[in-house]
Formats: structure tokens, C-alpha cells, sequence
């Protein structure tokens, strides 16, 4: 779909071009995407874990990001998506050794930028993480000297090593900063070293004012400090969902990367059985390291209807608790561990009656997994 099908409300003007506090930009007014005129629902596509970067001085490595993007290529062709999320693990830091590892996350964000559709995006525990020195370098064969090449340059343009990563905030004021498309924010600084929190309004075709859904989003750590989402992360959600939806009127959705303690509590034995929905279950839930209230705050809140995170690529179930739903994406990228088909966890918000629907698009083109999440 083009961007005249979809309207974006707040040009990204403002939030393009800052440099001052990310205070700033928490102050900002609330960013809107809207259904499109004469439709009556928003789909979102989960773009998890494509671990852009692994080995890039090895064929390997520069074929998987390539494969990786044909996933991403098939899924938005097919599902012409309003809205992408970029649910973590874009990069694999630990494998980066170029400068600007903002090169390999915009390669992985170009087949929903060259298809005209806006995106978010939240951090995983591999965007930041240290690099490791593959130990083969310190034997006779010696290291590469094509290591700090990348995939799609055109020869000339070596890239500088580095082996210090990017940190969070670049990554994100690159994206911010390149991308008109993109949707997402370095949260407010108090929340540091966590940044990617933020949240966005869907707004009906009708009215720009009237909220369908509301969309969080947080970072739930992991690389660069420990796989948490801290009292004063919680303390925002609170504070913003109080400020923006006080009655619990409109349907929310949370988005982070890590699952939380609460996953490991509902995740299926053996297979996958009612009512839980998924096509695999195939390794323990890899939880977050402490819990430090979003779900207390989570459960409390009847409007919260969904979490989806990734992190797991051999688990792709959406499970209820309490009275809402926790649902894994599906692993998207070539990139990370795990050989199991790739794909996408598609979402459809749908307004007046409100629903929240939700299936998984194969790389293969097939549809599977099928739950309705909130009617
Ligand atoms: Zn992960």
C-alpha cells in the first residue's frame, strides 16, 4: 500500500530533527496513525528477530540478511500492512564490527520503507550487545580483511572497525533522524539506559480524535545492561495510560521484545492445546530477568487486550492469562538461532465494532494460527 492510502496525521517533521532531550520528545503531542477511509481495520505486521549483521566475513552471513529480506518482501507484498513493528533483535551487535552498526538496521528496515509503509521500533538484547571476537581470528588463519566490508557496498566504500557497537540512543536517533517513515521514539531520558518507550494512537477513518486503539511500546532490555523492565518503565505505562485513556475506554496493545515471568506461567506443556494458539512450541519460554510491576499493572487494566514479544524463535503461541492475551511473534529473520520457517504474526485491529485479530503469514505464503484475541 502507498502512503496515500494511509493518513498520517502529525507529519514525522516532528519528530525528525531534534537533537535536544529526549525529555523533549515525550512532551511531544502523541504520534496517530489512522485507519484508512473507507476501511474498517488497521493491520500491523511483527517484524521479529531478524538479527541483520551475523558474520559478515562469511558468505553466510550477507546471504542470510538477503534471505531475511526476501521474508519481509513476501509478507508485506501479501499482507499490505498499514503499520510494521520492529520487534527486536533487528541487528546482531555482537557480530558488528563496523562503525555504524545504524547501517545493517537500515538495511534491515528498507523493504517497509521502499513500500511507503510507516514503522516502529523497540529493542532487543542483541541491538546493543558487545562484540565478541570470534576466537578462530587468533589462530594462523589470522582476521579477515574483508570483516569490515559491507554486504551491499559497492567496493569502494570500506567501512571503518570499530568493535565498539552502537549504543541504543544512536541507533535510534539514526533511525529517527533518516527515516520520515518512522514512527518511533527515544523515551523520556528518565527511563534511561531503557529507550525505546513510547506510545501511538490509532484513530478511526471518521475522526482523527477518536481513539480505535492504543499502541505501547518498551524496551525490555538486554546487551548492554540486564533483560528488565524497571519500576520507573512501569511507572510511565501508568502515568501515560492514566493521561490518555483514564476510563480504560480504548482497547491497548503492548509491545516489547523479552517475554516477562508471566509466560513461562501459562506456556503450553506438550504441543499446543486450547486456548492456547500456535503452530510451535519447540523450547522454554527465555524470560526476562526480575519483574518489577508492569504486569501487576498490566492485569489491572481491563482495556490491555494483548503483550507480543519475540526473542524465542521456537515459539510462536499466543496463550491467555488473566484476562488478556500473551502471544509470541514468529521468527522472522534468517538471522539467529533455529531452523524452523520463517514468518510473521499479523495483527488486525478492527473499529466500530472493535475486534483484535491476529494469524501468522508464512515466508511459503501460507496462512496459519488464526485467533481472535479481543471481539
Ligand atoms: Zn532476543
Amino acid at each position: 500500500m502507498s502512503l496515500t492510502s494511509l493518513y498520517l496525521l502529525y507529519p514525522l517533521i516532528l519528530t525528525i530533527g531534534f537533537g535536544s532531550s529526549s525529555e523533549e520528545h515525550d512532551a511531544l503531542p502523541l504520534n496517530y496513525l489512522q485507519v484508512r477511509p473507507g476501511s474498517s481495520s488497521f493491520k500491523i505486521a511483527l517484524f521479529a528477530d531478524l538479527h541483520f549483521g551475523e558474520s559478515a566475513w562469511i558468505d553466510w552471513g550477507p546471504l542470510q540478511d538477503v534471505n531475511s529480506t526476501k521474508v519481509m518482501s513476501v509478507v508485506l507484498d501479501q499482507e499490505t500492512p498499514d503499520f510494521v513493528v520492529y520487534l527486536g533483535d533487528v541487528i546482531t551487535a555482537n557480530n558488528i564490527a563496523i562503525g555504524n552498526a545504524s547501517l545493517y538496521w537500515e538495511e534491515a528496515i528498507s523493504p517497509t520503507r521502499a513500500r511507503g509503509i510507516p514503522w516502529a521500533s523497540v529493542f532487543g538484547n542483541h541491538d546493543d550487545a558487545p562484540f565478541e571476537w570470534p576466537l578462530e581470528w587468533f589462530s594462523a588463519t589470522g582476521i579477515p580483511h574483508t570483516h569490515c566490508t559491507l554486504p551491499n557496498s559497492s567496493g569502494s566504500g570500506e567501512q571503518e572497525c570499530s568493535f565498539r557497537g552502537t549504543r541504543r540512543i544512536e541507533l535510534m536517533k539514526n533511525e529517527i533522524k533518516q527515516n520520515n517513515l518512522s514512527y518511533s521514539r527515544n523515551g523520556p531520558k528518565d527511563l534511561w539506559p531503557s529507550i525505546s518507550n513510547f506510545v501511538l494512537q490509532v484513530s478511526s477513518s471518521q475522526d482523527p480524535d477518536s481513539a480505535v486503539a492504543l499502541l505501547y511500546f518498551l524496551d525490555s532490555g538486554g546487551g548492554s545492561y540486564p533483560e528488565v523492565i524497571s519500576s520507573s518503565q512501569a511507572e510511565w505505562f501508568n502515568r501515560k495510560s492514566q493521561e490518555l485513556n483514564p476510563s480504560s475506554r480504548v482497547p491497548e496493545m503492548i509491545f516489547w521484545h523479552i517475554p516477562s515471568k508471566a509466560y513461562k506461567k501459562v506456556a503450553p506443556k506438550l504441543g499446543i492445546h486450547k486456548p492456547c494458539v500456535g503452530s510451535i512450541n519447540r523450547e522454554g519460554v527465555a524470560t526476562q530477568e526480575a519483574e518489577m510491576g508492569i504486569m501487576k499493572l498490566l492485569v489491572k487494566r481491563p482495556s490491555v487486550k494483548a503483550v507480543f514479544v519475540g526473542h524465542n524463535h521456537g515459539l510462536d503461541w499466543c496463550c491467555p492469562y488473566e484476562k488478556l492475551w500473551l502471544c509470541f511473534a514468529r521468527h522472522t529473520g534468517y538471522g539467529g538461532y533455529g531452523n524452523w520457517a520463517r514468518g510473521t504474526r499479523i495483527l488486525e485491529i478492527t473499529q466500530q465494532p472493535f475486534s483484535l485479530k491476529s494469524w501468522i503469514r508464512m515466508e511459503d505464503g501460507q496462512l496459519h494460527s488464526e485467533v481472535v484475541l479481543s471481539s
